[in-house]
């Protein structure tokens, strides 16, 4: 195989991704090359872009880890892949070691991150271990009325609140609370809602409240602009109660990413809730980490989701128990410097998808 693709390059902070070319090698035995279909642009790309947030893998790299496309070469050893659908996940875990085979394949330390550790997905083509790929059907990605591109942001726009919530045990009758329904947040409310917990969406953007809402993926929105922070909880309780659902037992979900978001959402605790700190960001809180202890409740986090549950968060979506359609929009490879400035500025309401 002499075939040319390409790929777009990060070679500095904040300089033009440059295109250049890339070479399609036959792939080694247990790895596959998929021909990508799409690529969701992350707030982690930008960290990497225009934040200085170091990349393992030295510059220049291509970008990208919200993967989906066509494997169309396969080593010797993942042959069965050829020809299919596939969702690569955005952590690829070895899946020989102790932790992968305990099932902890997000903390594995030989794992490989497309755009971080490896060439990322900003390409035509990209070169990955076979381990972990998650078919997709194609037959019911049509009649879900989904292209193999949308369901790209299944990467890790929807795996990794699907591996929040599934840590935190919701379960129905559960009272969850999603703060920061943007990209990841509006998933993860409609992954709870789904998994039939009774979600309070809290943002302070209307527009993404209102979204959420008129998807089903939240039975109450909070604007947390217009509510003074110690209320927030008595308004939560007041809805409870309201509800018939426990005042006790909350999962929180954190997907704000902002430190405010962060003492919002800690400030939400009850007696044996469960906080699920989703969203990231570099800036410090000041908490009292004791109301951890008085409230008997527990903090928890997760890299990414395991390639084990990237099949059941496929299934939500192809049921159309999980809409996506809303939340996307594809644009092309090639105006990436144009989309990673929309996405910087904020101009984009809805997760780009890069289509080479
Ligand atoms: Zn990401
Ligand atoms: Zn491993």
């Amino acid at each position: 195989m002499t075939a040319i693709g390409k790929r777009w390059m990060m070679s500095a902070i904040g300089q033009p991704l440059l295109e250049h070319a890339l070479e399609l090698t036959p792939p080694a035995a247990s790895e596959v090359t998929v021909q990508i279909a799409g690529c969701g642009v992350c707030h982690t790309d930008l960290g990497y872009y225009y934040n200085g947030v170091r990349t393992n893998h030295p510059l220049p790299l291509a970008l990208g880890h919200e993967i989906s496309g066509r494997v169309v070469a396969a080593g010797s050893d993942a042959e069965s892949w050829l020809g299919r659908a596939v969702i690569i996940p955005a952590v690829i875990p070895c899946g020989q070691c102790d932790l992968c085979r305990r099932g902890k394949g997000t903390i594995c330390p030989n794992q490989k991150m497309p755009g971080n550790d490896i060439q990322g997905g900003f390409a035509t083509h990209i070169t990955v271990p076979a381990h972990g790929l998650c078919a997709v059907d194609e037959s019911r990605l049509r009649k879900a009325e989904l292209s193999l591109a949308d369901v790209a942001v299944v990467a890790d726009a929807v795996t990794t609140p699907y591996q929040a919530v599934i840590q935190a045990r919701v379960q129905p009758g559960t009272l969850s609370v999603v703060n920061g329904v943007g990209g990841v947040g509006g998933y993860c409310a409609q992954i709870a809602t789904a998994l039939g917990a009774t979600v309070v969406a809290i943002d302070v953007d209307p527009k993404k409240l209102e979204a959420i809402a008129a998807v089903g993926g939240a039975a109450k929105t909070i604007n947390a602009r217009e509510v003074d922070p110690k209320d927030m909880k008595k308004l939560v309780g007041a809805f409870a109660k309201e509800r018939g659902l426990p005042p006790k037992e909350w999962t929180i979900f954190e997907c704000s990413g902002t430190a405010a978001g962060q003492q919002t959402a800690f400030g939400l605790l009850v007696h044996g809730a469960t906080l699920a700190v989703v969203g990231f960001t570099m800036d410090k809180v000041e908490l009292r980490l004791s109301n951890l202890m008085a409230f008997h409740a527990r903090a928890l986090g997760n890299w990414g989701c395991v390639p084990e549950l990237y099949p059941a968060a496929l299934d939500l979506v192809l049921d159309g128990r999980i809409k996506l359609s809303q939340f996307v929009e594809q644009h092309p490879l090639d105006s990436i410097n144009e989309v990673f400035e929309s996405v910087h500025a904020h101009r984009l309401s809805r997760r780009a998808v890069l289509v080479p």
